[in-house]
């Protein structure tokens, strides 16, 4: 290894981010690599959350929809979280789960292009993304869901929309959005983005795309569960229209009408009830992000993941690791991805010794570095515990061998 443990410290002591690690919960001891997952618990989540509970729920009881602004919050979160996708204010919505997210998108942009249909979507796509889609055409009937392949050979009039996600969950490729968006749109389909690992892990720009999707609780660090949210390109507000027509999209929500008329703007891509008590983790974390130079976490994104691969070039010879992810920084997230034969062991011995990372079936190790809070130093020290799990073959453990439920 070229560079040294005492190198990785002094470009901590010189990272302009360096205090926001502060503002986070990582448990002694755990160098936590898994914020492409689970992001990190900002440390002020805890007392949000209980501010809402007793000073919210427990005083203002049912008058927080009004008083507490209960009612409005998937509209005054998205507004704080569209600048971190390159949207507007009245642009983002913030609610439900990412695949109830892509059933609104989807919806929409089948009914945006009628008479077209064919749905776009990527076979290497995180599985949900694919499943919603099925689920949506076999619903609809005279539908079809088309792989992507080369995107030139399957684009046609025929397509309504394509959907796909800027960083791959399992390679840490990114794609060129731009060049992708301007392709599909010039064949007259509609552009969906699926951004949950790209929200977070560096400045996103959707202003060309039809539509976004994506989760909080990753790299936006907004808890377990946390809503996910839905970008709607202003050009298609006043048409668009999803399938999931819940009262809280209605124009005249309290007025109890017995027909849906979709509310103006992007309150229609609301549907129900919010979980009123996950967006308190999201917006303490986003007090975190409206504080934050999007173009310095890209900068030691870059840097963290450059060192990751450089480093881990020492374990290809000797022990059959290969780099997965693409060595040009323009081309990935936030996320190098290697592959090993017996990856799964690996993964479970390296969490033993407090490197945390994860496992994707059949054989690749995932490490997402979460600029906000990890460090050079972490960097170093996964690839020296890396090192010793191999050369020492600590994972041929027993132990490390059955296939717990959740990898
Ligand atoms: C994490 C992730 C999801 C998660 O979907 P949920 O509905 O929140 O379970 C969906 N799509 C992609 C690409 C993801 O990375």
């Amino acid at each position: 290894m070229t560079i040294s443990r005492a190198d990785c410290v002094a470009l901590d002591a010189d990272d302009p981010l360096k205090h926001l690690r502060d503002e986070f919960v990582l448990p002694d001891g755990t160098i936590y690599l898994v914020g492409n997952s689970l992001g990190a618990m900002p440390r002020a989540a805890a007392a949000a959350t209980a501010r809402v509970v007793e000073e919210e729920w427990g005083r203002q009881l049912v008058g927080g929809w009004n008083s507490a602004g209960w009612f409005d919050l998937p509209l005054t979160t998205g507004d704080r979280l569209a600048p971190l996708i390159g949207a507007g204010p009245g642009q983002v919505v913030v609610g439900e789960s990412t695949s109830i997210a892509i059933v609104k998108a989807v919806s929409a942009a089948m009914g945006l292009r009628p008479g077209r249909r064919v749905i776009i979507s990527d076979l290497a796509n995180f599985p949900t993304d694919r499943y919603m889609v099925e689920g949506l055409v076999k619903a609809l009937g005279g539908y079809e869901v088309r792989d992507i392949g080369v995107l030139d050979e399957v684009l046609g009039d025929d397509v309504a929309c394509v959907l796909m996600s800027e960083v791959d969950y399992r390679t840490g490729e990114r794609h060129d959005t731009a060049a992708v968006t301007a392709k599909v749109q010039a064949a007259g389909a509609l552009m969906i983005w699926d951004l949950c690992h790209s929200a977070g892990a560096f400045q996103v720009d959707m202003s060309a795309a039809d539509f976004a999707v994506g989760c909080t609780y990753k790299y936006l660090n907004a808890g377990p569960g946390a809503p996910a949210f839905v970008y709607v390109n202003p050009r298609h507000h006043a048409r668009a229209e999803h399938m999931l027509t819940g009262w809280h999209g209605h124009a005249a929500p309290f007025a109890f009408e017995p027909g849906y008329r979709p509310a103006e703007g992007i309150r229609r891509f609301t549907v129900s009830t919010p979980h009123v008590l996950s967006y308190a983790p999201l917006n303490a974390s986003l007090d975190i992000w409206e504080r934050v130079d999007l173009g310095q976490v890209r900068a030691k994104s870059v840097a963290l993941t450059s060192l990751f691969i450089d480093l881990a070039e020492e374990l290809r010879a000797p022990y059959g690791v290969e780099l997965v992810t693409p060595r040009d920084p323009e081309r990935r997230g936030s996320q190098v991805s290697l592959r090993h034969p017996d990856g799964y062991p690996v993964m479970r011995a390296l969490i033993d010794r407090g490197v945390h990372g994860d496992f994707r079936a059949p054989d690749i190790l995932r490490f997402g570095f979460a600029p906000l809070y990890i460090r050079f130093a972490d960097v170093y020290d996964a690839v020296a515990t890396l090192t010793e799990v191999l050369e020492k073959e600590h994972w041929r453990d027993e132990r490390y061998q059955r296939r717990l439920a959740v990898t």
